[in-house]
């Protein structure tokens, strides 16, 4: 079946009240009930987790119509061994960071209003409370799943004792992509992240939303399709080397979908095809070397070289790729492994069309529109740095509703300052009612 049609359906599924503690797509409510207005001011504090990077941002937003921001933000490293321990480490960290920062910048004696951006599926109640349902990518760490995080960090800081913080919103990148793009354009109901893990948000009525009261209005749903496929659903799309993927992650069973899209996992995919085609002797002579055999050798940045549009540029990577693995290869070898690059990477883009064409067609149907003119917020690594997947997935989607007049906006500042729009909506809206 059309994998678009067969993703709609798991949509409905979590969507709907009784179907949804079995559904593998989640479909999450996150509380986020409109995107900027522009009449949004003040300054806030922003953390992003869960990317490539973790961030810590100073927004400032003001409102002079011109929709204006300004931003400081600073990269804070966490090691390894944080992203596998104990929570309580983890937020701990979290925290040391945030007072680095608040000391930096000279604001250590304000309590500013906080949003975070947490990119991993969580149950929320409401705008500032968020149980972590399960880790996801790099990150696995004990006593997180099944509690809200907002309460972990508010713990951490508070046993620093040295500042404090307002955390009034807790939003997936997605989100955070959505609301930044959003921002600028206020077409934008669609949030796409297309980096480490994969994902989407879109606004989606109430009257949708069984498991939520309330028919008025929309709301942001964080589908969580990096999930779709948990239930076996695609098990007829899905190979031995897919398997073996999943086999060997942090997660097995879980996340399927996006294990055959994001970029944590497109080097490993081609580095197994790689490997299998020469124990068959179809590359490098059959040599198989240590390189090769290593897990993570093969990094997803080297797709980005290999597939290169200019053809010498890319074969050059490649064989710079190949020989830093030890292999010694042969031009052919060199065109065979950017074709598996290629094809590898088309898979993926094209999977991503798949789920994003249901979404639109959800909208497009949940308008009556005849033609629906919408915007999609990206960010990610994999869309951003790939020199042909934004172009891949475009030109599908394209041809899949050739019906919708989609414009795909890529995120500037990411999905932290969406974390600091979505607090100063938050925040205007309790000034608003405080009035
Ligand atoms: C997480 C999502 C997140 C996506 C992109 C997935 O692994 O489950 O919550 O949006 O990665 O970062
Ligand atoms: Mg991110």
């Amino acid at each position: 079946m059309d994998l678009s049609i067969r993703f709609r359906r798991e949509m409905d599924k979590g969507l709907g009240r009784d179907t949804n503690p079995t559904a593998a797509v989640k479909m999450l409510p996150t509380f986020v009930r409109s995107t900027p207005d522009g009449t949004e001011q003040g300054e806030f504090l922003a953390l992003d987790l869960g990317g490539s990077n973790f961030r810590v941002l100073l927004v400032k937003v003001m409102a002079n119509g011109k929709q204006e921001v300004e931003m400081e933000n600073q990269i804070y490293a966490i090691p390894e061994h944080l992203m596998r321990g104990s929570g309580s480490e983890l937020f701990d960290h979290i925290a040391d960071c945030l007072a680095n920062f608040m000391e930096k910048f000279g604001i250590k004696d304000k309590k500013l209003p906080l949003g975070f951006t947490f990119s991993f599926p969580c149950q929320q109640t409401k705008l500032d409370e968020s149980v972590l349902v399960s880790w996801t990518k790099r990150f696995k760490l004990n006593g997180v799943e099944g509690k809200d995080v907002v309460s972990l960090l508010r713990k951490s800081i508070k046993r620093r004792g040295d500042f404090d913080v307002d955390i009034l919103a807790v939003i997936n990148d997605t989100v955070g992509t959505m609301m930044t793009c959003g921002y600028d354009d206020h077409h934008c109901e669609i949030g796409l992240i297309v980096g480490t893990g994969t994902n989407a948000c879109y606004m989606e009525h109430m009257r949708n939303l069984e498991l939520l009261d309330g028919d008025e209005g929309r709301m942001c749903v964080n589908t969580e399709w990096g999930a779709f496929g948990d239930d076996g659903s695609l098990e007829d799309l899905r190979t031995d080397i897919d398997r073996e993927i999943d086999a060997g992650s942090l997660n097995p069973g879980k996340q399927l979908f996006e294990k055959m899209i994001s970029g944590l996992y497109m080097g490993e995919l081609v580095r197994f095809i790689l490997l299998r085609m020469t124990k068959e002797q179809l590359l490098f002579q059959g040599k198989v070397t240590a390189g090769l055999l290593t897990t993570g050798s093969f990094n997803t940045s080297y797709i980005f070289a290999i597939e290169n549009e200019k053809d010498e540029e890319g074969l050059a990577s490649a064989e710079k790729v190949l020989r830093d693995l030890g292999l010694d290869p042969s031009v052919e070898d060199c065109i065979t492994t950017q074709r598996v690059c290629q094809i590898v990477s088309t898979r993926a883009a094209h999977l991503c069309a798949a789920t994003l064409v249901a979404v639109l067609r959800q909208i497009r149907d949940n308008k009556a529109a005849e033609k629906l003119r919408t915007t999609i917020g990206v960010d990610g690594s994999v869309y951003k740095n790939h020199p042909e997947f934004s172009r891949r997935l475009h030109k599908m989607v394209r041809r899949l509703v050739p019906d919708c007049d989609v414009r795909f906006l890529q995120s500037q500042c990411g999905s932290g300052k969406g974390a600091a729009m979505v607090t100063a909506v938050a925040y205007r809206l309790a000034a608003q009612q405080a009035e």
